[in-house]
């Protein structure tokens, strides 16, 4: 039975921002200095020009363009390391899913020996990490309450976080009116992750009463957002990053199911990134979750967002074997979602007819 840890604190509401002054000022353990991951879109925007950012701070743009890879997160530390700037009384993130966990895994490796790779696993880390604040700019992965921080090594094509306790956020500042400018299709993309998160949980057999309210909650939101005239009004933003967040308490309580296994394959094979690739595997989803994908289409049509089509409708046997293998490989929730004979329903055959359907 999961003992469970939430996000020790958070401060919720449009402005709530101007709050990181106050409480990176009672912070007393480690020295006198912040390390900032900030997603890349914000370089130059008015947004930093409000953050208490002094010039013994260290500041990292993250990009996008890429999801984190377990290479590129050992590089960030090595760079604190060289700089002799491994004891920051705070880590910031300020950004999506990518940048909210390079923030995670490097306040991890500060306070644990080795490399990222070596810590992709359930309870893997020993030490308390650096302290951290996290603040979402986008909403719907949940990156912000779930205690993973996923990652990608290329080398043996694992795509697993550092699941812990440790690496939950210490203090969260969700602040709706930072969600303003996202892309609309992003915002379709990313929201539709906590929809996803919680009809494959609740459609799982690990539950429990727990991760099933948050999970209730977050689709009834979910419904309300999407399905309303503008998914992107200010009350709409306001409630999808509540939703976001009980969805990733929801997550944090259980598994997921069918549809992120089949994008963790996209995304091996054509790196395609995480919350596009789950809305394109839901679209051939309609023998395991029939009615979920009924209200998803209803969804992104009312929104007027395309989801992608055909990305694996005729490729090579040999890219079909790559997509199988990287799919088939995520035990846990498959097993969730179909039993632990689930490789004798996802034969070779069905794997590769899902992947053409999508
Ligand atoms: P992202 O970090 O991939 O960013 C998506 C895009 O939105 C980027 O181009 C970014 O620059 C842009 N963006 C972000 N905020 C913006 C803003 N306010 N205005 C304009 N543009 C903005 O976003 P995501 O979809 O939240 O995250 C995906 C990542 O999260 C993946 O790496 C995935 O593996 C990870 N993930 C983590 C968890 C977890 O529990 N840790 C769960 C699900 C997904
Ligand atoms: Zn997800």
């Amino acid at each position: 039975m999961n003992n469970s840890k939430n996000v020790l604190r958070y401060i919720f509401g449009k402005g709530s921002i101007s709050n990181l002054k106050s409480i990176l000022d009672t912070r007393t353990e480690g020295d006198n200095y912040v390390v900032y991951f900030i997603d890349e879109y914000f370089k130059g925007n008015q947004i930093l020009e409000n953050l208490p950012i002094t010039n013994k701070d260290e500041i990292f743009f993250v990009q996008t363009k890429d999801e984190p890879k377990t290479k590129g997160i050992n590089l960030l530390r090595d760079n604190l390391l060289v700089k002799n700037k491994i004891n920051p009384k705070a880590i910031v993130s300020l950004g999506g899913g990518c940048t909210l966990d390079t923030g995670k895994a490097i306040a991890n490796l500060l306070k644990n020996p080795g490399n990222a790779e070596d810590y992709q696993g359930w309870d893997l880390v020993k030490n308390q990490a650096v302290y951290k604040i996290g603040i979402p700019t986008i909403s719907g992965t949940g990156a912000e309450a779930s205690r993973t921080c996923v990652m990608t090594n290329p080398e043996n094509g694992l795509k697993l976080g550092m699941n812990s306790d440790f690496t939950i956020y210490d203090q969260l500042i969700l602040d709706p009116d930072l969600t303003k400018s996202v892309p609309r299709d992003q915002y379709f993309y990313t929201g539709m992750d906590t929809y996803l998160h919680c009809i494959e949980s609740l459609n799982g057999s690990y539950r429990n009463a727990i991760g099933d309210a948050f999970s209730h909650q977050a689709i009834n939101l979910c419904r309300e957002i999407f399905l309303s005239k503008d998914m992107m009004s200010d009350e709409n933003r306001e409630k999808l990053m509540v939703a976001s967040y009980l969805g990733g308490c929801a997550i944090a309580n259980s598994y997921v199911g069918l549809v992120h296994p089949f994008s963790a394959g996209l995304s091996v094979v054509f790196d395609t990134h995480h919350c596009i690739g789950n809305c394109i595997a839901m679209t051939a989803m309609d023998e395991f979750y029939p009615n979920e994908l009924e209200e998803f289409w209803m969804m992104a049509k009312k929104q007027n967002v395309s989801i992608p089509r055909g990305i694996a409708s005729s490729v090579s046997e040999d890219i079909y074997k790559k997509l199988y293998a990287s799919t088939i490989i995520h035990e846990k929730p498959l097993n969730n979602a179909l039993g632990d004979r689930f490789k004798n329903i996802l034969t070779f055959e069905k794997v590769k007819e899902i992947f053409r359907k999508m």
